[in-house]
């Protein structure tokens, strides 16, 4: 298990907090359209300042080139001040004089905002020098920026192995939820994929395809395995290069007893536009001169019957191109069938996200990720760089048993009992799970 800011003593102490305030701004106006992120980030705020620690928030906020106000964070900390109710510090930059400066008379339980980490391309870099000086601001290191875990950067990587460290509250329950899921899921455990991104959505259908009892594929990514399976998809998005993988894939499953469920028919267009006139076609047999934009009625039945009887469910991706109106019927129903079910629903983040918002049964979802990359990194079972660099407890302890034990030894000398030495656990993210039993498989919906 990793440490978190419970295990830590932060009374008096400066705390450097890595949060995931990269919160989307209206194009026009540049204000911040959606606080979600920032919402997200106040357990953790709220207890190291009723703990008494300094507070030293740092973050990213788009992908500026060098120094650009326009992606400031001085509006996320007049925000985050409306909200607290409570006095926020700015530094006009990150590792600078006006950083260090207000670090330095900062008070405890006060909040000072560092600059936008993006200002500074050593951040990307995870560079060395700027790594030593983001770490000199503070004597303890608090990682609550889940989204940016599977980054390798300064503030998320480089910055930890230079001071004490721990994940704060939000981190915390994103790695415990997507574990469990992973190591030990209610049964059926079924996953919804969808979205336009095959290469970065094959990884994670070679992960669950050992763990998952049913795979749901849709959107702009199920006609790469039409296609394979020798149907017609038009001119449909197609990644010809995985193609002998998509039928490797529908191999693999068939081996593991697990269902590849695709769509049967889907909703078409000639042109890429909200304009276009929708046609519907089965799904293997779409003509030339069309292209596949959401799954069709038939479908979305026959996934509700899929969701309806899990015990988990877990969804990435849009089923269709739902930025269009006329084809977002498919992905906003599925967000509807998910929030409504009864299993453990878990949302990666990003568009899904943003549907099942749209959708109004938000509320209704158990857990909804504050990081679609990270979630995805997660579920494909790779270790997330931000996560494995924090301090284990279990290595935190270990020294301390020791002593205690030579403390122990020095005392008594035969009849002392040794202390059991356990294996050192990967407490982040890819352990084994337990099998599938075939009792559970039983009650996965049949087609
Ligand atoms: P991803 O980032 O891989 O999850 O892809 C999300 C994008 O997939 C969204 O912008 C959708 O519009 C797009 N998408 C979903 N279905 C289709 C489709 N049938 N054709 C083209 N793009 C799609």
């Amino acid at each position: 298990m990793k440490k978190t800011i419970k295990d830590i003593d932060v009374k008096g102490k400066k705390v450097l907090l890595r949060l995931d305030l990269n919160v989307p701004l209206n194009k026009e106006t540049g204000e911040i359209s959606d606080d979600t992120r920032i919402m997200e980030s106040l357990t953790t705020i709220n207890y190291l300042c009723e703990s008494r620690a300094k507070v030293l928030i740092c973050s990213h906020l788009g992908r500026p080139e060098g120094i650009d106000k326009k992606y400031s964070l001085k509006p996320v900390a007049d925000r985050l001040e409306k909200i607290l109710k409570h006095k926020v510090f700015f530094a006009e930059d990150t590792i600078g004089k006006d950083a260090k400066a207000k670090a330095k008379v900062l008070n405890d339980g006060e909040i000072l905002v560092l600059e936008n980490l993006r200002f500074d391309k050593r951040e990307e870099e995870n560079d060395a020098t700027f790594c030593k000086e983001l770490a000199s601001l503070a004597n303890i290191y608090v990682n609550d920026a889940f989204g940016t875990a599977h980054r390798k950067h300064a503030s998320t990587y480089g910055v930890a192995k230079l001071l004490p460290n721990a994940v704060g509250f939000l981190m915390s329950k994103e790695i415990k939820v997507i574990n469990s899921i992973l190591d030990n899921p209610k049964r059926p455990f079924i996953a919804i994929l969808g979205g336009a991104k095959i290469k970065d959505k094959i990884p994670v259908i070679e992960n669950l395809i050992t763990k998952a009892d049913s795979i749901l594929i849709g959107g702009g990514m199920s006609y790469t395995f039409k296609k394979a399976l020798g149907g017609n998809v038009g001119k449909s998005l197609v990644d010809e290069e995985k193609i002998t993988l998509a039928k490797e894939l529908i191999e693999k499953a068939k081996a593991n007893n697990v269902e590849l469920v695709l769509p049967i028919d889907t909703v078409c267009a000639t042109e890429f536009s909200n304009d276009a006139k929708p046609k519907k076609f089965p799904s293997d047999q779409i003509p030339d001169e069309f292209m596949g934009m959401d799954i069709g009625k038939k479908t979305i039945k026959l996934f509700k019957r899929y969701i309806k009887n899990a015990g988990t469910v877990v969804w990435n991706g849009p089923l269709g191109v739902f930025e269009f109106n006329k084809f977002a019927k498919g992905t906003n129903k599925i967000a509807k069938f998910v929030s409504k079910s009864k299993a453990f629903s878990f949302i990666g983040g990003g568009d899904s996200a943003s549907a099942v918002i749209k959708s109004g049964y938000a509320k209704e979802v158990n857990h909804i990720s504050t990081g679609g990359g990270a979630s995805l990194n997660m579920l494909e079972g790779k270790i997330l760089p931000g996560v494995d660099v924090i301090t284990n407890l279990e290595d935190e302890n270990e020294p301390k048993k020791e002593e205690a034990k030579k403390k122990a030894g020095t005392k008594k000398t035969s009849s002392s009992k040794t202390t059991k030495k356990q294996p050192a656990k990967k407490a982040t993210t890819t352990k084994k799970t337990t099998a599938k039993t075939s009792s559970t498989k039983k009650t996965t919906a049949k087609k």
